[in-house]
């Protein structure tokens, strides 16, 4: 066999072309102080505000302070290895998370990783934590309705898609339990919810996974959870995590719910986190860009114009209030930068109105225009029968002294009230909630007992699904109540209540204001 050199030497030209030496350059820095979660670092001089840094045994932190120095970075995971001295790496990249169809379903917490014990994550994508949030040629105005199944909620305050609605009350007045109850209601409709917890108990959150699951509206959300126990930076980026989670359902023309429960958690994480790294604290020792904070993440909350692809991301934000105070700085701040707000009472809760929702405080700004035409058509009426109540409610204690009109007023009032409150887990669709709304506005359960009409609306919605099908068939496919349809439900109701008064055995009464009325037997 000959060498035939021309071969040989086109064999070396390629293994010198192929030839590299892997020179990887990485700009490292050397831990100066750590604690409380937070790193000082030297010789990170070009690192990136919001720049994600690798810290041994692959420890991820976020730089939050530039200074001349040195840098300050949060740290997002345990650190109780780390110390002094220790090299830290940068990444090149700013903070991110996993994105798109693989966190459905999940429980994750603010970096992406997963908590519920399902494995890892098989993300394609990744968005950055902060975005800036659509400009105002891309957006349009809100126009298609959130669906939340609570009658008092999509009557009166309806939430529109894009839209930002402020949910507000004292502890234990039931937020959690409208965001709940609005998730389950997305069941069969294409909006999809992500559901962020910040310094909430473990067993709460637990709690709000079990009954999603229980109601099969896992399928359609991501819960981002931040607890109590993690530690400050992690609740800082929660509710950036979730929204970076939502948008890429908002850019690829889906629609999403995202929900901050809750941020005045989330600025006391916040101040925790700006008082490590000595930033100068200003009202109630926030710092003083503690406004920034919420808002530019509210501000991500949009409907995106039909050229930008028609997607919606509707951010509701949840404020805990102390003692009903809504002038304090995070309640007020929050309050001029969303486009309406829900307010809870404690007074009411305690009281049976649940969901515990003061209507005469309570407005959304832009909903309205979301609403349905029907809606809208028996909404007018129940908000001016309920603002004529709380007027009088104060006289309600001389009953029968008062004149007819005003006792009737009273009347319709306590009747709306019962009709307007709703259990947990049970939400409702537009047509019943029309159907039993419309009931009550025509004065046709003013004459039933207060404590009965709850039994009533569930046996009536009964009834005219088995009975009266028509009714809710012409109100799926119109969007006015027509004459036709108002003479139908009212048959529907007489009808209905006639078998009633006889299954519950109620005596008639001579009423002062009504003429006639039922009274619930006394044995
Ligand atoms: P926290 O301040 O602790 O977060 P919260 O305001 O989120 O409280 P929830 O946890 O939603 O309040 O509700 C408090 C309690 O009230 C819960 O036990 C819940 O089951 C109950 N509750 C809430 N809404 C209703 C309702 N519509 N009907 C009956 N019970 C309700
Ligand atoms: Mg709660």
């Amino acid at each position: 066999m000959s060498l035939r050199p021309e071969e040989v030497s086109s064999i070396i030209q390629q293994e010198i072309s192929k030839y590299d030496i892997p020179l990887e350059m990485e700009s490292v820095g050397t831990i100066l102080q750590i604690g409380d979660g937070i790193a000082r670092i030297y010789g990170l001089e070009d690192a990136m505000a919001g720049e994600l840094l690798e810290f041994p045994g692959g420890v991820k932190g976020m730089v939050l302070n530039l200074e001349e120095d040195n840098v300050g970075a949060a740290l997002l995971g345990d650190a109780h290895h780390i110390k002094e001295g220790d090299i830290v790496k940068r990444t090149q990249r700013i903070s991110e998370v996993p994105v798109g169809e693989s966190v459905i379903g999940r429980v994750v917490n603010p970096v992406g990783e997963p908590l519920d014990g399902k494995g890892e994550i098989a993300f394609k994508e990744t968005r950055p934590l902060e975005f800036i949030a659509p400009g105002i040629v891309a957006r349009q105005p809100v126009k298609e309705p959130v669906q939340t199944g609570l009658k008092s909620i999509d009557s009166m305050i309806p939430i529109g898609r894009g839209q930002r609605e402020l949910i507000i009350g004292d502890r234990q007045t039931g937020k959690t339990a409208l965001l709940v109850d609005t998730i389950i209601n997305q069941k069969d409709t294409d909006l999809y919810c992500i559901y962020v917890a910040i310094g909430q108990k473990q067993s709460t959150v637990a709690q709000v996974v079990k009954v999603l699951e229980e109601n099969g509206a896992m399928e359609y959300t991501t819960i981002v959870a931040a607890s109590a126990s993690d530690p400050a930076p992690m609740q800082y980026i929660a509710p950036y995590a979730g929204c970076a989670m939502g948008e890429y359902f908002l850019f690829n023309g889906k629609h999403v719910i995202v929900m901050y429960d809750d941020l005045s958690k989330h600025a006391v994480a916040y101040r925790e986190l700006a008082l490590l790294l000595r930033r100068p604290p200003g009202r109630e020792a926030y710092p003083g860009d503690v406004f920034y904070l919420h808002s530019r993440l509210l501000e991500r909350s949009c409907k995106l114009s039909d050229d930008e692809g028609k997607g919606s991301l509707t951010g509701i934000p949840v404020i805990e209030t102390q003692a009903g105070d809504v002038s304090a700085y995070i309640p007020t701040n929050v309050i001029s930068i969303t486009d309406g707000q829900i307010y809870l009472e404690s007074d009411l809760f305690n009281a049976g109105v649940r969901p515990a929702i003061n209507v005469g405080l309570s407005v959304s700004r832009v909903g309205g225009n979301a609403q349905t035409k029907m809606m809208k058509q028996v909404a007018g009426m129940l908000r001016l029968d309920l603002a004529q109540y709380r007027e009088l409610q104060a006289f309600a204690k001389f009953g029968s002294e008062l004149d007819v009109s005003t006792q009737k007023k009273i009347i319709r009032g306590e009747k709306m009230t019962e009709v307007l409150k709703q259990d947990q887990y049970v939400p409702m669709t537009v047509e019943h909630q029309v159907a039993i709304i419309f009931a009550g506005t025509e004065g046709l359960l003013d004459d039933l007992p207060s404590s009965l009409i709850k039994d009533f609306e569930k046996g009536f919605l009964d009834f005219i699904d088995q009975n009266y099908q028509q009714i809710t068939v012409t109100l799926k496919a119109k969007p006015k109540i027509t004459d036709d349809i108002k003479q139908l439900l009212s048959k529907a109701v007489r009808e209905f209540k006639d078998s009633f008064v006889n299954e519950k055995k109620l005596e008639t009464i001579d009423h002062p204001a009504l003429g006639k009325a039922y009274k619930e037997s006394e044995e």
